[in-house]
């Protein structure tokens, strides 16, 4: 198998599984290492320089990655994250689960 069919097929499995776009970042980091949040401006848990401040521990969650590889840049994140029809299928069954209601 040569490099390029390895792409292809690298490709072909993030588009049935986006998910896995998050095991190739760890992956990546794991090699490359990431930053601490002490060398990226912002908030003091924050790696990626793209979070802003929540008011509790439970909302406070970074990607882990560094600036040029947080999750929010991939083109995976707008098209299955911030997509309006995901958005409306994730909050309902959040309100059905946690019974939060629409907050
Ligand atoms: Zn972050
Ligand atoms: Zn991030």
């Amino acid at each position: 198998m040569s490099l390029d069919d390895h792409r292809r097929l690298a490709a072909g499995m993030l588009e049935r599984q986006p998910g896995l776009i998050f095991d190739l970042l760890l992956e990546h980091q794991q090699r490359h290492g990431a930053p601490t949040s002490a060398e990226v401006p912002g908030v003091p848990w924050c790696t990626c320089g793209k979070c802003r401040d929540m008011p509790t521990d439970r909302e406070r969650k970074c990607c882990g990655q560094d600036p040029v590889h947080c999750v929010s840049l991939l083109p995976h994140f707008t098209q299955y994250c911030l997509d309006e029809g995901y958005l409306r299928i994730h909050r309902q069954y959040r309100e059905n689960l946690t019974a939060l209601g629409n907050g």
